[in-house]
């Protein structure tokens, strides 16, 4: 009999007419022939108020008291629709994580799951059973009650139809599916009828709150199709699938995360591991980093930005002045008044100019772009918090995101340029199967890329404009432009650097210098021979020691890394021309350990 799971969150099952609501659902599925397993948030906004009420007590509560704390909101959801369904005259029985055996690391607050026992989910649903899961929590190898982070039930729920081999993971929320961006911030924002796992995970990453980004990285990795709809309104909703149907466009969604902060170190030594020996003091902490930006400066000192979330901050301070200590150099800058702008598509590896007209919206709206760093399926921008709304909506406006699209066009996998297969197959599901770590980092290739040349322009006035003017300008002499990033400002100035294939250096060289006078920038400089080495698979941004693997075995063979950038699906890193067969050979061999082959 074809398992399904529902899960059901906080909104959800805020009250008991809501709770009852969905346990008419769940008694539905099963009437309609399935074995059902129901996961539950908890009720309405009660791991907030549980948040808040530890902060009464202390500024810094020990994060397994916290999880032991937060696990309750669950276990009184589960109990109560248990006795919904039972009350409804069929049979119900509630598990917490432990009851059921999901298995996880130590990280409190943010634990990983490894594995999940099936046995007794398996016999109390062969008996008749409406399982009710506990979700966002589980227990480690000495009984102590983890959680798995913030939204986490998205992720019991995923990872329960993964190992049940469930037909379908339902999440009902209070919005009916994945929309274009969050309608609640943008009511043009038009819901998606399907969105691939890459662009999903992607966006779940940068700040579509409406799923779990692990959920995600667990339905690719497993297979699971998504399905997220409302809990209010009896509607089709968003299919979360490897292969969607292509819009024929080249930025599928939107996103922001308001509450980032910029760290910046400046005047470290510029030599290799200086960059590995700040982000393994960061990753040490389990805080995942995004927009590493790390400029060359004068006299042998070099500056390295990125973002980590507000709440990160404290901690990411304290990591990076343990960093300063061990190199006996730098200085520690931070703002923590900055948002993240983020669009997203799979189209958009293989179309020119998307970086130049989102540029051009953001200086149309009147928004100064702090930090700019691309990849192949997103571009993202740091802003100043107050103006982040209007900021989104003007990505949102330019690329037509409000408007459905013409009519559909055959499925597309994953692009040329993101080079990741959507979804496993199945031999690679079978490794992926024996992993010890069901959250365990997969990694499917390792990757040079050495044809491509870098241009750095220094000096760029930090203010409206002069990004969009640059890539206008290339795109007009019709140049493919790769990757970028443009470091926060420093002293009112900013770097900016970008790739390009490098027989067209020469004239992305000429048209660079023309504006970089026009707008009073410092000096244009380029490398005609970059590496760029790449590192797919999934979850590398959430797994925070991928990046810091990298700059690791790259340090150790004395390789600087010029450029990084990373996505949910890949990591890249530019680095000297000549390094590239060398870079690739030491890469290889750093990850040989979880490489799928
Ligand atoms: P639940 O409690 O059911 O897990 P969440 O609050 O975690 O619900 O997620 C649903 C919310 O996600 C919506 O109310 C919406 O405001 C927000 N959201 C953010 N981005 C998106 C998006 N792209 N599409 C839909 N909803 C989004
Ligand atoms: N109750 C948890 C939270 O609010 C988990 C969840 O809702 O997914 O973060
Ligand atoms: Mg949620």
């Amino acid at each position: 009999m074809a398992i399904i799971v529902q899960k059901f969150g906080g909104t959800s099952v805020a009250d008991a007419k809501k709770i009852l609501s969905a346990a008419h659902k769940a008694i539905g599925a099963q009437q309609a022939g399935h074995q059902v397993v129901v996961v539950v948030s908890a009720m309405g906004k009660n791991t907030d108020m549980l948040v808040d009420l530890a902060g009464q007590i202390t500024d810094r509560p020990l994060a397994r008291e916290m999880d032991m704390l937060l696990s309750t909101g669950e276990q009184v959801s589960v109990a109560l629709m248990a006795m919904a369904i039972h009350s409804l005259g069929h049979k119900a029985v509630s598990l917490t994580g432990a009851q059921i055996g999901i298995k996880t690391d130590s990280s409190h607050t943010k634990a990983r799951i490894q594995s999940i026992s099936t046995e007794r989910l398996g016999q109390l649903l062969d008996e008749g059973h409406i399982v009710i899961a506990a979700g966002f929590q589980g227990i480690d190898e000495n009984f102590n009650i983890t959680t798995l982070g913030r939204g986490g039930s998205d992720l019991t729920a995923v990872a329960l139809a993964a190992v049940l081999r469930a037909e379908a993971c339902e999440i009902y929320t209070d919005v009916d599916g994945v929309y274009t961006t969050d309608p609640r911030k943008i009511p043009e924002a038009r819901r998606m009828a399907q969105i691939s796992y890459d662009e999903m995970l992607e966006l779940a990453s940068l700040g579509a709150g409406v799923l779990h980004s692990r959920s995600v990285e667990f339905g690719k990795k497993f297979g699971v199709p998504i399905h997220v709809r409302s809990s209010f309104v009896d509607a089709p909703g968003t299919m979360v699938v490897a292969e969607p149907e292509a819009s024929g466009q080249p930025v599928g969604g939107a996103a922001l995360t308001e509450d980032e902060a910029r760290v910046t170190v400046s005047d470290v030594p510029d030599q290799p591991g200086t960059s590995y020996a700040i982000l393994s003091r960061i990753a040490a902490k389990n805080i995942s980093v995004d927009m590493i930006v790390q400029n060359v400066g004068a006299e042998g000192k070099a500056d390295i930005s990125f973002t980590v979330l507000r709440n990160d901050l404290p901690l990411a301070t304290e990591a990076v002045t343990e960093a300063l200590g061990d190199l006996g150099a730098g200085t520690l800058d931070y703002d923590d008044q900055v948002s993240k702008v983020s669009a997203v598509g799979l189209g958009m590896a293989r179309q020119t100019g998307v970086a130049h007209q989102m540029f051009r919206a953001l200086s149309d709206a009147g928004v100064n772009v702090q930090m700019i760093t691309t990849s192949e399926i997103k571009i993202s921008v740091l802003v100043e918090r107050r103006g982040a709304v209007d900021a989104l909506r003007a990505v949102h406006q330019t690329f037509g995101l409000g408007t459905p699209p013409a009519t559909p066009g055959p499925p597309v996998a994953a692009s040329k340029g993101a080079a990741v297969p959507d979804a496993l197959a199945p031999d690679a599901l079978a490794v992926v199967t024996r992993l010890a770590g069901m959250e365990d980092l997969v990694i499917e290739g390792v990757v040079l890329d050495d044809t491509q040349a870098r241009l750095t322009i220094a000096d760029v006035p930090d203010r409206p404009g002069i990004a969009a003017a640059v890539f206008e300008k290339i795109a007009a002499g019709g140049l493919f432009v790769d990757m970028i990033v443009q470091s926060s400002g420093h002293q009112g100035r900013t770097i900016l650097s970008f790739t390009v294939p490098a027989q067209d250096l020469e004239t992305a060289l000429g048209l660079t210098g023309e504006i970089a006078a026009e707008f009073g920038c410092g000096a244009v400089t380029s490398s005609p021979h970059v590496a760029k080495l790449s590192v797919s698979g999934v979850g590398m941004r959430s797994h925070t020691g991928v990046a810091m693997r990298m700059f690791k075995s790259l340090a150790e063979l004395g390789i600087n890394v010029e450029m990084i950038n990373t996505s949910e699906v890949r990591v890249n890193v530019v680095v000297d021309g000549r390094h590239g067969q060398q870079g690739l050979a030491c890469l290889q061999q750093a990850f040989a350990d979880v490489l799928l082959s």
